[in-house]
């Protein structure tokens, strides 16, 4: 019994007083459009379209999953028909380039109609969320002629979108890859190869995909260096741009998976495939993180997201289920126990979910917002800035908060006790369907070493320096404000930590390169700690402000102070074991020889 509610009140919460979209939107050339009224009627829509007709198909999709013959892979009841509904309605297109069929509204509005998309069928989400990398790829990287040929179709949503990355032996390590592609008199290639786990690989929902592969030209150099990006239609388009003939690309099997069920994860195999160039050649890989980086905030969503359904199911349950009575004497004596959202542990469980549930929102709509500038802004030292610190914050909300995601909904069963583990409830599905969030778009190892190798200590961290002024600059503004002075003093001194931190790890690291290895993860989960704190810190400013203006909504504003203070003394005092851990250098991890492991 699965049951999602849009989190608007939330949603708007951050939107509109937390992140200020309007001033924001009203800055952006192209996003004006985005008004108040304009946002709030797409949350509403979105809210009953994810809540009426999605979220009702996650659990039966989790039953009955996706059937593969040789006709092709058959998505679960119901799936194409809430398909169909979405794409008619506009959804797929809400973000895109208006020269394509787009409505082109900002991407944060984008952002905040996928948190609701995800958080109600993550299975379905994939349909939807595959074609929106696709698009963007395309959109950055095609010529005109591939542009009109493609995009129309894809953003109307009548063509559905994949990425092609990972081959059997090649993963992490795509510099590994062997699918060949053989240059054609005509300007084309033929691609040969195999791809596994590949999203959306083949399905029903839509009439055609449109595969973005990667694959190694014909002489191209071994490794990163001679990876080159390429369209494979399913059916290859017409002279009027229409269905034409079946290209040789078949899915060859779909995954048994532990989780997901209802998101086909298939084998495809290209004989001779025709596909074409996009983007230059070799320099695919820089072109596929246009894709990757759009899936990576999507991961980091749909993460928050896992905490905010385990949040709505174990809230309602614990109000609900009588257990035991309260330590400090019955609370319902005139029922034969207490409900257990008394008890001190539950609330413990409950609180955590409800700070990453809503912490992860605020963090990732501010990505998001970061993300309109630099797709918006017309001042380009604007839109580098912007882009510098989204390269830092995506590894982090990536990696931190698929991490407490998942940790949030194995909360959710726990709250359920016996009633969690078995299926009746839906809550254990959202841990199984949370598992993959850590490992798909790069591993959360993947994530930390990008985040302190690439992001941080390769620009000698300038980077975070940035963001760190940004923080401090907020600390010393609202530290006489007494309802924020403790959250703020205790922000100000992780902040110094976290570039203490850096430097000692960058040190150590040039000596021994293991070094950074070894305290990456732990880097990652106390920066995401630490990120998250300035946000709920945030969050209890704007609330203070709305609490001293007089609101008809004290017990929301008085729930945000409240879970600060939960965040900061329950959640952040976590980063004190990472600290400890991430300092103790690579020698306890390295000793011992890969043949002693077992004796
Ligand atoms: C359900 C599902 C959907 C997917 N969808 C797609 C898709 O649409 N398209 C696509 O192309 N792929 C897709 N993938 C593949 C996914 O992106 C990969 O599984 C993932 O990137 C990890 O690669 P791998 O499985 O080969 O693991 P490996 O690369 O073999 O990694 C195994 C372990 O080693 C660690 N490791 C590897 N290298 C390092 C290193 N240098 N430092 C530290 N640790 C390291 C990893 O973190 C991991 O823990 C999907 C996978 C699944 C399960």
């Amino acid at each position: 019994m699965t049951v999602y509610k849009a989190p608007q009140r939330d949603m708007k919460f951050v939107m509109d007083e937390l992140l200020d979209m309007q001033s924001h939107y009203a800055s952006l050339p192209g996003c004006e459009d985005a008004s108040v009224e304009i946002v709030d009627a797409i949350r509403e829509e979105a809210a009953k379209i994810t809540t009426n007709v999605i979220a009702p198909l996650n659990q039966i999709g989790d039953q009955k999953g996706c059937v593969w013959s040789e006709e092709g892979v058959k998505s679960p009841p119901g799936f194409k028909q809430a398909y169909a509904q979405f794409r008619e309605a506009g959804w797929t297109a809400l973000i895109q380039d208006p020269e394509f069929g787009g409505q082109g509204l900002p991407p944060s509005v984008g952002n905040m109609v996928t948190e609701m998309v995800t958080s109600a069928n993550l299975s379905w989400a994939t349909y939807t969320g595959a074609l929106g990398g696709a698009i963007e790829t395309l959109h950055a990287w095609g010529t005109d002629e591939q542009k009109n040929t493609y995009m129309p179709k894809m953003v109307a949503g009548n063509w559905g979108g994949t990425m092609c990355l990972t081959e059997p032996h090649c993963g992490t390590d795509l510099g590994l890859l062997r699918t060949k592609a053989e240059p054609q008199d005509d300007g084309s290639y033929n691609l040969s190869g195999t791809k596994i786990f590949i999203t959306q690989g083949e399905h029903d929902v839509a009439d055609n995909i449109i595969h973005i592969v990667i694959a190694r030209v014909t002489g191209a150099p071994a490794g990163t260096a001679g990876i080159s990006l390429f369209i494979v239609p399913k059916f290859l388009p017409d002279a009027n741009g229409e269905l034409g003939e079946r290209n040789t690309v078949s899915c060859g099997a779909i995954e048994h998976k532990m989780g997901l069920h209802g998101s086909p994860t298939c084998v495809m195999n290209f004989d001779g495939a025709k596909g074409f160039l996009i983007g230059p050649e070799n320099k695919g890989l820089q072109c596929m993180f246009t894709f990757m980086n759009n899936a990576r905030l999507g991961c980091a969503v749909q993460g928050f997201g896992h905490a905010d359904v385990g949040l709505q199911q174990s809230l309602a349950y614990a109000k609900d289920r009588l257990q035991m009575r309260a330590l400090t004497g019955p609370k319902n004596p005139e029922l034969m126990a207490d409900p257990i959202i008394v008890h001190p542990d539950v609330r413990r469980m409950l609180l955590t979910q409800k700070s990453i549930a809503e912490g992860g929102r605020m963090f990732t709509y501010d990505i998001a917002k970061m993300l309109d500038v630099v797709q918006c802004s017309p001042d380009p030292e604007a839109r580098a800035e912007m882009d510098d610190l989204l390269g830092l914050l995506t590894p982090i909300a990536k990696g931190f908060l698929t991490e407490v995601g998942l940790e949030s909904a194995n909360l959710a069963v726990q709250c359920f006790g016996g009633h969690g583990y078995i299926k009746e409830w839906g809550v254990e599905q959202n841990v199984r369907d949370a598992r993959i969030g850590c490992i798909y778009e790069g591993t959360t190892g993947i994530q930390a070493l990008d985040l302190i190798g690439r992001k941080i200590l390769g620009n000698k961290g300038a980077h975070l320096n940035t963001y760190i002024k940004t923080m401090s600059a907020f600390c010393e503004a609202n530290q006489e404000n007494p309802v924020v002075a403790e959250f703020v003093s205790e922000l100000a001194k992780h902040i110094k930590e976290w570039g203490e931190l850096t430097m000692q790890i960058g040190g150590a690291a040039m000596n021994k390169p293991d070094e950074m290895g070894a305290a990456s993860v732990d880097f990652l989960m106390y920066s995401g700690y630490v990120v998250l704190a300035y946000y709920w810190a945030q969050a209890a400013v704007v609330a203070d402000k709305a609490l001293q203006a007089g609101t008809t909504e004290e017990d929301f504003y008085k729930a945000k102070i409240t879970t600060t203070k939960f965040y900061f003394q329950r959640l952040l005092p976590k980063t004190r074991g990472y600290v400890a851990t991430m300092t103790t250098g690579a020698d306890n991890l390295m000793e011992l020889d890969a043949e002693h492991f077992v004796f």
